[in-house]
């Protein structure tokens, strides 16, 4: 099996590393967290009335709405209901490492298909991999680490042509891109989304997300799924944060201009970039990515070395954040491309 070691340790600076919120949560969660009683903690946490509130929140009816510990959690549950060891599971590769790692540990078949150099989503090489045995799909859209994504159409078209499999469309990164599938549940047998409160909400520490499912899968995914899973402080904060749209409307506003300006400057410096529909950019910093990512922390700021990702070799990505954490990676990034002299060498 893979392991999924995250380098979180002596995270000081700038996080521009994990693809979090940069500036925090909203003021109103954080409020309702310091109201917590200790009754409210010695209670079992209540799933169903806050899953009936998400359910309103996004038009669906509640028993199509599971609230799982993280995607991370509905990914595992999605493995556990659907694959056996004679199983083929289908990513589509660089990905995120979870679909792998869960996946494995039910014994099934992991099947990679890798994108070209471009990194778009391959459409053809993935509807030519299904087969008899494919039980899972997951697709994340947009997709880290590439921010590519993959359109409804793709997305709809997969789901028609594996008919057994489970396709999963993990939507971690939904609020900075704005396109869903989530309506396309109701008719579809074999369709799910996966949401997170980890990234534009600003909530990864208090590990909370939706997983959204056909009416006829979902008690199934219900059974292997733990009732406690999702902590009564998440289930007192949930309410409040998606109340307070206002907080991630205006991040996702400078996430996205930050996203245009950083593009924009690595085009200036002759630095090779994909198109991001996600709150990160992937750069191509070539060979010397190790002393790119130690030159950026050295002046306080994270970022992710991707290179040991398929298809990504000297590729480093950056988290967005706000407008004044952009001006301040804008001008990091110019004095470290010029230390390193970057640029030049990878337009040569
Ligand atoms: N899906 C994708 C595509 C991700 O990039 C991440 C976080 N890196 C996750 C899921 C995990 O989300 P959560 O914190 O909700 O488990």
């Amino acid at each position: 099996m893979h392991e999924y070691h995250p380098p979180l340790a002596g995270r000081k600076g700038l996080r521009l590393d994990f693809n979090e919120n940069t500036e925090g949560c909203s003021p109103r969660v954080l409020a309702r967290i310091q109201e917590i009683t200790a009754d409210d903690l010695a209670r079992y946490p209540e799933r169903e009335p806050v899953e009936a509130l998400v359910g309103a929140h996004l038009g669906l009816p509640a028993e199509q709405v599971l609230l799982t510990n993280g995607v991370d959690e509905g990914i595992h549950l999605l493995c556990e209901a659907y694959l056996e060891p004679s199983d083929e599971v289908m990513v589509v590769t660089p990905t995120f490492s979870m679909y792998e790692i869960f996946a494995e540990a039910t014994g099934a078949k992991v099947v990679r298909v890798q994108c070209g150099e471009d990194l778009r989503f391959p459409f053809d090489k993935v509807t030519g991999a299904v087969s008899a045995a494919t039980k899972l799909i997951a697709v994340a859209s947009p997709n880290n680490p590439t921010g590519g994504v993959a359109s409804r159409a793709e997305l709809l078209e997969i789901a028609k042509s594996a008919p057994n499999a489970a396709l999963l469309v993990d939507e971690a990164y939904f609020d900075f891109h704005g396109r869903t599938v989530l309506p396309d549940v109701a008719a579809q047998t074999n369709l799910f989304v996966a949401r997170t409160f980890s990234k534009a909400y600003g909530l990864a520490g208090l590990r909370i997300g939706i997983l959204v499912g056909p009416r006829g899968q979902m008690p199934l995914v219900r059974r292997v799924s733990s009732p406690y899973s999702v902590n009564a402080v998440a289930l007192l904060a949930l309410p409040e944060a998606l109340a307070d749209g206002e907080f991630v409307t205006n991040y996702v506003a400078q996430v996205k201009a930050g996203r245009a300006r950083l593009e924009h400057e690595l085009t200036q410096a002759g630095i090779i970039w994909w198109p991001s529909e996600a709150n990160f950019v992937l750069m191509k910093t070539g060979e010397r990515h190790r002393e790119f990512v130690a030159a950026m922390r050295q002046r306080g700021i994270l970022v992710r070395d991707r290179s040991a990702d398929p298809g990504c070799d000297g590729c480093v990505r950056i988290t967005l954040g706000t407008t004044a954490q952009i001006d301040r990676l804008l001008a990091t990034l110019r004095e470290v491309l010029a230390e390193l002299k970057l640029g030049a060498e990878v337009k040569a």
